[in-house]
């Protein structure tokens, strides 16, 4: 199975309401067309947005007149589902979600595997559902009589209320708006339109076990569901870019994808004045045969985009914003017409490729914090290469990659004095050996990000112990601003940004 170019819709916003309403205003960070749709079902209507790259976006709603789905994003088990339900070859996205609702009720979302937010209204409910990973964030405020959903928080902002909302037990509050909520990765909310009450459905939680498997058997298992969710991410006909570093996660990204693609690949990468991965990723893209393109960005632009970059994640965490923006000046400077994007972003977490530890229970002790805690950093965001039309996914988040990885046990994760063994075992015949050996560097340093951002604090005036803080503190400041507040990220100079920062810290 392979996929369209782009799925049919990259996010939405809807209204579900009992009384008489109106279309809410739609913003969103996400580039492309909105579609207006309105339907009465039962006690509700829904109306609502969505944002979709194409001329139309019918494949990303689907209604037999008792329920309505809205999907943005895609489904990857989509030949499964098939199977299971019998429907035609042809079925939306969004046919199977209905189909799969009429067959199992809210456990419908217990077998998918995509990377989506969907809302489901049937009778006086509202359904609003993450995939297992959360990778399209998509909040919720419900009232009583109301419920207003989005996979943007600045949607809902906007889409404004009257009243402040009920509190949600359990669910993540959004900072500095009352009555908002995020979904949390692997959760449906099923919602009483009419007393805004929440119950919560788990769909997903991250593997706690872990597997004692005999090396050949883990990297075959590695290298067979890393293919698989390479293979169903493919975009049909066309070729797909990947964002290649150089780095084992992008490189065997890059190999499976051109191993499977008719038409071979297209590969991008980005670097700074002060840094980059260029020689690391020509040597792959040299034997892969690619199409390759480099795109330098000077630091102090790179700086300038850290507004841009809070404003598509809606992120506050100021390592996964450094992580984030030299992916964001990527797409931004990627130009042409949208593209299908693979990347090789998130395998540090279930492998633990970040923590540089030989120790395996701390190892394994950091797999468990990292899986338990990524919720809500949003790191995964379809927004931000959608703020440029383009849409990036992730293999390394497939949900049966992410259980494969997560549940090996530590010492096939370290081995050998090496990180991310059994993935490099498992890409030595396709990869050259200086790629397969060469140790993680991640984007935010070998692009220079985290040394230019921390540059900037320390102009503004703050010592070094400081650093980490007001990052945090301007991290925060540019969410109140741009994501709360409605300012738009070309607007804000990060100059005074931190050096206000800095000097409130002095005060
Ligand atoms: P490793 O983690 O071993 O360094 P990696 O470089 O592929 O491998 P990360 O550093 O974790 O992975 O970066 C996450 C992802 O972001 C990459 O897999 C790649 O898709 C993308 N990326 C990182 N750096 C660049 C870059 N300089 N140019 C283009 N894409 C990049
Ligand atoms: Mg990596
Ligand atoms: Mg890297």
């Amino acid at each position: 199975m392979t996929q369209p170019e782009l799925p049919a819709a990259f996010g939405l916003l809807a209204s579900a309401h009992l009384g008489g309403g109106r279309t809410p205003t739609a913003v969103f960070a996400t580039r492309g067309r909105h579609s207006r749709l309105s339907e009465r079902l039962g006690p509700q209507t829904v109306d609502a947005v969505l944002v979709h790259p194409g001329d139309d976006c019918a494949k990303a709603h689907a209604s037999d007149g008792d329920t309505l789905v809205l999907l943005a994003g895609e489904i990857y088990n989509r030949d499964e589902i098939h199977d299971t339900l019998g429907t035609p070859v042809d079925a939306s996205d969004a046919e199977l979600v209905s189909g799969l609702f009429a067959k199992y009720g809210t456990h419908a979302f217990r077998v998918l595997n995509g990377r989506f937010a969907a809302l489901l209204a049937t009778g006086g409910r509202l359904l609003a559902a993450t995939d297992h990973a959360g990778s399209v964030p998509l909040y919720v405020r419900a009232e009583p009589g109301h419920v207003l959903a989005a996979t943007e928080v600045k949607a809902l902002t906007a889409a404004g209320s009257t009243v402040r909302g009920a509190p949600l037990p359990g669910a993540r509050r959004v900072r500095g708006l009352p009555g908002l909520h995020q979904v949390p990765a692997g959760t449906v909310f099923d919602i009483r339109v009419e007393t805004g009450a929440v119950a919560a459905h788990r769909t997903w939680t991250p593997p706690v076990h872990r597997r004692l498997v005999a090396e050949d058997e883990a990297v075959d298992r590695v290298r067979a569901a890393l293919e698989a969710a390479v293979v169903r991410r493919l975009p049909g006909t066309h070729r797909p870019l990947v964002v290649l570093s150089g780095g084992i996660d992008s490189s065997a990204v890059a190999a499976l994808s051109d191993g499977a693609a008719t038409a071979g690949i297209d590969t991008l990468s980005m670097g700074t004045d002060t840094s980059d991965e260029f020689p690391q990723a020509r040597v792959v893209a040299r034997h892969l045969g690619s199409a390759h393109r480099e795109i330098t960005v000077a630091s102090a632009d790179l700086l300038t985009l850290l507004p841009h970059t809070v404003h598509a994640a809606e992120s506050l965490d100021p390592e996964v914003i450094e992580y984030l923006l030299p992916l964001t000046a990527l797409y931004r400077r990627m130009g042409g017409p949208a593209r299908r994007v693979l990347t090789g972003y998130g395998a540090d977490i279930p492998l633990g490729g970040m923590h540089r530890e030989d120790r395996l229970p701390k190892l394994d002790t950091a797999v468990v914090r990292d899986m338990d805690t990524f919720d809500g950093l949003n790191e995964m965001s379809p927004v931000l290469s959608a703020v440029a039309g383009h849409w990036s996914t992730h293999p390394y988040w497939d949900r049966e990659v992410l259980e494969t990885l997560t549940s090996l046990e530590a010492g096939l994760k370290r081995r050998y004095g090496r990180d991310k063994w059994v993935l490099r075992a498992a890409m030595t015949d396709l990869l050259p050996a200086e790629t397969v050996n060469r140790p993680k560097l991640g984007v935010h340093e070998g692009s220079g990000t985290t040394a230019s951002f921390s540059a900037l604090v320390l102009r503004a005036g703050a010592a070094e112990e400081e650093v980490a803080a007001v990052k945090g503190r301007v991290v925060r400041e540019l969410f109140d601003r741009t994501v709360a507040g409605g300012v738009a990220p070309d607007d804000i100079d990060i100059e005074e940004v931190t050096g206000k920062i800095v000097a409130e810290g002095r005060g």
